[in-house]
């Protein structure tokens, strides 16, 4: 068996003037004081006005046919402008569910009207999407959601409980997983994905805050919510399948790698002013962890770009990188004669208690490594 087929991945070299023109509108941003660099802002960093500065540009939905609004550029580029985009620690949550899964599960299974509805308002910044996959008690066991569909008149009514909804509170609409089909033998089968729009006075979006204080995801209940038929996504029960598609998508990309980058930057630069040769050296050595974790993300890249799924791999990418993530943060905190201080005005203690803030979220969000290094173990044969 083949498990791991990542072939190394060589960026062309058009690509290079994409990132030369994406770090000069960034580098711009920041002067202006229209962003501000921080960590972990895929989750956090929910700002409509930078993603439509972004669409203007055709840098989101750049996987995405240009009928649809898309650039057609492909998953290699949409890794370069990626990469800067997290390098840079810029604003991107809201668009990046739509960008990253949404889109790409519309244009696979999506109708023709709901490609139409969607995908041009979400790689124009306008449209931005909720996953709602999770539910209490049954977070890493997707397969036992509890959530339900019922048959109604011309659709679907939907009734359950959803968790850890990220941004469901601001977002247009939300993709709910539920069972539409009574639990049989096989625990996939009978599962539906269904597009709400948002707001809908039949679903109730409670904050959870973070430890920050911050809102960024929800507990989302679904109180007979009526779902028309053309807003089901895909075939009625084969929700588990493209559910585990998405997750690819979800799982793979340099934001598995790249929360805690603004810190690192962050950290070299102390360092060399300090010329502390010590540090530097240690630094030095998750540079090349993070170099040999890109290369591996930028190879999915280019397994998708090919038409692949490889789930294995990104499952792979998501445990090593997060927890890499985790060690930055830790590094960087023995490293740093700093204390973290959320309120600070000077970056690296900024920077270093935005990471502490988020980091127990890393190795969670996505799937937890213990379910990740299941899908590699099943795929061994040794589970
Ligand atoms: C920052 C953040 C953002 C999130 N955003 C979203 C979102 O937008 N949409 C969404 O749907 N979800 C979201 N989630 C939910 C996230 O994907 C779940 O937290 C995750 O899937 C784990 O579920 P749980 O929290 O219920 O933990 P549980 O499933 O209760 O797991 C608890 C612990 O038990 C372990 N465990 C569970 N089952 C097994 C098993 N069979 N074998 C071995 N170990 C096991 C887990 O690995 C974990 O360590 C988000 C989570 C975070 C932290």
């Amino acid at each position: 068996m083949d498990l791991w087929s990542l072939e190394p991945v060589a960026l062309p070299a058009e690509l290079e003037a994409l990132r030369t023109n994406v770090r000069a509108f960034l580098a711009g941003e920041l002067a202006a004081g229209r962003i501000a660099s921080r960590c972990d802002q895929w989750l956090g960093g929910w700002d409509p006005g930078f993603s439509r500065r972004l669409g203007e540009r055709g840098w989101i939905g750049m996987a995405f046919p240009e009928r649809y609004g898309g650039s057609a550029a492909g998953a290699l580029a949409r890794f370069v402008l990626t990469e800067e985009l997290l390098a840079a620690g810029a604003p991107v949550a809201a668009h990046w569910i739509a960008d990253r899964q949404t889109g790409p599960g519309l244009l696979r299974f999506g109708t023709e009207e709901q490609k139409q509805a969607f995908l041009p308002r979400i790689a124009r910044g306008e449209c931005f999407f909720a996953a709602a996959m999770s539910e209490p008690d049954t977070g890493s066991d997707l397969a036992s959601v509890r959530a339900r569909g019922t048959r109604a008149d011309g659709g679907w009514r939907l009734s359950g409980t959803k968790v850890w909804t990220s941004g469901a509170h601001r977002a247009h609409a939300m993709i709910v997983l539920a069972r539409t089909e009574p639990r049989t033998a096989d625990r996939h089968a009978g599962l539906t994905q269904f597009i709400v729009e948002l707001p809908d006075p039949a679903v109730r979006i409670r904050p959870i805050l973070l430890l920050t204080g911050e809102h960024h995801f929800n507990e989302v209940v679904l109180d007979d919510v009526f779902v028309p038929d053309a807003r089901v996504l895909g075939e009625p029960g084969s929700g588990w399948h493209q559910v585990t598609g998405e997750l690819a998508m979800e799982r793979s990309g340099p934001e598995r790698i790249l929360s805690t980058f603004p810190l690192l930057a962050a950290a070299m630069d102390d360092l060399a002013e300090r010329g502390d040769q010590a540090g530097a050296a240690r630094v030095g050595t998750l540079v090349a962890r993070l170099w040999a974790l890109r290369q591996a993300s930028l190879a999915v890249a280019g397994r998708l770009d090919a038409g692949a799924a490889p789930a294995v791999e990104a499952a792979a990418i998501k445990d090593l990188g997060t927890r890499f993530e985790s060690v930055v943060t830790d590094t960087v905190r023995l490293l740093s004669r700093v204390v973290p201080d959320p309120g600070s005005d000077r970056r690296l203690p900024r920077l270093l208690a935005e990471s502490i803030l988020h980091g127990p979220g890393f190795t969670l969000r996505g799937g937890t490594n213990e379910i990740l290094r299941g899908v590699v173990a099943k795929e061994l044969g040794v589970r």
